[in-house]
This record gives C-alpha cells, structure tokens and sequence, in this order.
C-alpha cells in the first residue's frame, strides 16, 4: 500500500486518488457484484466484500475521505504520547509525592547479622507500611546475633521510625522527572508544588570536591527545579506534606519500643538469680553481722582487717581467734543471723585444692552484713540451712592464695502453699578457675 492509499480503500474499489463521487459509488457497485458472497457458492469472499464496504464507507463520505487523504498529503510527526508520572513501586498507584526511601531490618541468626535495606520509590502510604514491616522484622530476628544483632537492630529501629532514609539526589531526579510529567499533563499546581520539593533535596546534595560529575548533575537539577517553579509559581499551591513524621504509624514504632525499654528494665529489675551487675557502691558492707552489741564493739575483728601483705600469708587463726578449724563448720562465736528460714545454700569447695574462708551476706538492709561465716576445707562441701528468704550473696577468701571473690546477687524465696512450704535450694560450686555454676567477680577487701 503507497502512502498515499494507507489502508489501500482505493486499490479495493480500483481507483486513484483523483476518482469522482460518482466514480466512487459506479466503483463499489462492481465490485460488490462480483465479491457478494451470495453470487459467489463455494468460494468464501466475506473478508473481501467487507473490505469493499469499508472502504466504500471511508472515501462515500467527503469529510471522512479528506481525512484519509490529509496524511498522506501532509505528513505531521506522530503525536508524542504524554508522559507517565513515576508509580509507587509498591501498590502502582501516581502519586504526587512518590520519595525513594531506604528502610533497615536486621535478622541475626548466633554470630551472623545481616542488615537488609529495603528501597524503592514509594508513595507516603506504602512507605508507612513498609517501614514498619521492616521494623517488625527487625524486632523479630533481629536480636539474636552477637555482638551485633542489638547494637543494629536498634540503630534500624530509630531509623525506621523517624522515616528512613531518603537520599537527596534521587530524591531530586525523581521529583524533577514527577514535576515535568505534571506539567505535562497540565497539572500545573502539582507541578509547582512537587518541584519546590525537589529544590529542597537538590540543596542537600553536597558532593565532595572530587565529585564533578555529581556537581554538574546538581546544577542541572536545580536549574530545571527552579525553572517549574518560576513557570508554575502563578498556580502555586502547597500540597498537604503526606511525608511528616507523625503519621499513623508512628505510635506503634514507638509503643514498641517502649514496650521493650520496660521489658529490659523489668527484666534487670526482677532477675533473681543471674542478674547482671552486682550492685556496687550503692550498699555499704559492714563485716559486722546485724546483732546487738556488734555494731557498737567494732574491736578485734575490724583491727584485723589491716591491708594484706604483699604476699599473701594465711592468718594463724580464724576471725574468731581460734585456729581454723579441721572440717567443714561455722566459725565458732561469730554471730549467725537470718537462721528463721528454710531455704538452703550448698557451697561446694570439691573442685579447689585450697580451703576457703566463706560468708553468706545479706543483701537485705542498707548495709550489706554477713549472716553466716564459714570454714571449708579443701575438696569439701558445707550446707548452709535454716536461711530465711531475701538477697545474700555469698563472699569468700581463698586460703592459700587470699584471693577474694564475690557470686552475684542471689535471691531466696520461701512462700506456703496447699502442698507445704515451697523454699530455695541452691548449690554453689567454687572453681578456681571461676567456671563454676556462679558468675564471680574480685572483691576489694573492704567488702570482705
Ligand atoms: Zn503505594
């Protein structure tokens, strides 16, 4: 088919382009009568008659045959199609404030922790939406990794919940590309508002002094933004920022970590055996047992607590004067206090080639006091009983080589049931080298 004859209307009915009306309709009755399917049995000709009519319709009528006759005459470039606004890469929708946003979710799994960014062009709603759906991962998985799981997942979190990341460049490019394209469509305060946005990112690009290329990408940038804002300013509008920070979102990033914050305080709080951090500082110790008569008649026993010698030489006799005993005891005379109890502390010296000079301390008071003092002797064991519920910790002195140490803060409970008294058993094994069931720390000698 020539360009002139697009559709080849005139080929069908065997004309050219200058035929007359009248041509044309003597034309189509021919060739109607030798294509009409009825004067033509067992050969199919539908698709050539219809043609025939389509063409008889196109060139029968002035208006329409000018029309088809114009292209060809006047070749005008093809229409430009508008151009597409950028979509929501998540729910495809325009928007007139899509930003490229940068989320952080964090899955540890034992010593690997892996940080994934999500990233996309989104619109405020989807973001919303995949900002907590990253933090949500983040509070699942992201945890159980060390030593970085929680040092990450909280960095992400914070993060997620002050709206990620949106850097500025693309920022800028997209939000020059969304500015023409609703000029384009002839969305003019849209336009405005949607470049004076990208103004705003355009002017935290900051490249560095080797980055000439992004410089000139820059200026280019900002001279387009502010070309759509000059133009469009006449039908200025602002649109309402979908991209603040308190959206409805918002209050569940934050209650969660809140819920968390509390959770850790509680858990520090509460924890009754292997709590973390001893409390130091916080209670004085007195190496007097609570009793009467012993917080006015300091005496001997403080005057023993002279600083050691540089080496350590085993004490003659015990605090109470008397040599150290042969097998497991209290020290005879030293008060026992805190003996209305049930509760039961084993400590258990069968690991150590050395004796040990053990207190049980109540933590209970402001003042921190032993309740018990005991001598046990290398490879044996000693049961404390009797010992009434409450915070002790138990404090003792390697005999052969001074050394002091303290177990952490523990916690015994007695409480009456249907079945009985309920009460704490514990077994305390003294390791030298500090593997034992307790976690042990130094002890200055003042604590002793
Ligand atoms: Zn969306």
């Amino acid at each position: 088919m020539s360009t002139r004859d697009p559709l080849g209307y005139y080929a069908v009915l065997e004309l050219h382009h200058e035929a007359s009306e009248e041509q044309i309709k003597a034309a189509y009755r021919r060739r109607a009568m030798v294509l009409h399917p009825d004067r033509n049995p067992g050969r199919d000709t539908t698709e050539q008659f219809q043609a025939l009519n389509e063409a008889f319709e196109a060139l029968s009528d002035s208006a329409a045959r000018a029309k088809y006759d114009t292209p060809a005459a006047a070749p005008t470039a093809p229409a430009q199609p508008p151009p597409e606004p950028i979509k929501c890469s998540a729910c495809g929708k325009v928007s007139a404030q899509p930003r490229v946003a940068v989320y952080r979710s964090v899955r540890s799994f034992l010593l690997v922790t892996i940080r994934k960014p999500i990233s996309g062009v989104f619109c405020s709603e989807c973001a919303q939406k995949k900002a907590l759906k990253a933090s949500a991962t983040t509070w699942l998985l992201g945890w159980w990794g060390l030593p970085w799981g929680p040092v990450y997942s909280v960095q992400a979190l914070l993060d997620n919940m002050f709206g990620g990341t949106h850097p500025p460049l693309e920022n800028a490019r997209l939000l020059a590309y969304q500015a023409y394209c609703f000029h384009a469509l002839g969305r003019h305060d849209i336009a405005f508002a949607i470049a004076e946005d990208g103004l705003k990112f355009c002017r935290k690009i900051r490249p560095t002094s080797r980055q000439a290329a992004l410089v000139i990408e820059r200026d280019d940038l900002d001279r387009r933004l502010k070309s759509f804002v000059a133009q469009e300013r006449p039908n200025a509008v602002r649109l309402k920022n979908s991209w603040k920070l308190a959206n409805r979102f918002f209050a569940f990033h934050a209650g969660a970590m809140g819920l968390v914050a509390a959770a850790i305080t509680l858990a520090i709080v509460n924890a009754p055996l292997y709590e973390r951090t001893f409390p130091k500082g916080p209670m004085p110790y007195s190496s007097q047992a609570l009793a009467a008569g012993a917080i006015t008649a300091p005496s001997a026993s403080v005057a023993r607590q002279m600083p050691p010698p540089p080496v350590f030489v085993r004490p003659r006799t015990a605090p109470n004067g008397k040599p150290w005993p042969m097998v497991a005891g209290y020290l005879n005379g030293e008060p026992q206090t805190r003996a209305g109890g049930h509760s039961e502390i084993t400590i258990d010296n069968g690991q150590n080639d050395s004796d040990v000079f053990v207190k049980l301390v109540s933590l209970s008071g402001n003042i921190a006091r032993p309740a018990r003092q005991i001598f046990i002797p290398a490879n044996g064991k000693f049961t404390i009983k009797s010992i009434e519920a409450g915070r002790y910790d138990v404090r003792y002195q390697d005999l052969k080589t001074g050394t002091r140490s303290r177990s952490d803060g523990l916690t015994l409970s007695e409480t009456a049931d249907a079945r009985g008294i309920r009460y704490s058993v514990m077994t305390l094994t003294l390791q030298r080298a500090r593997n034992g069931n307790m976690a042990i720390h130094d002890l200055a000698e003042g604590e002793f």
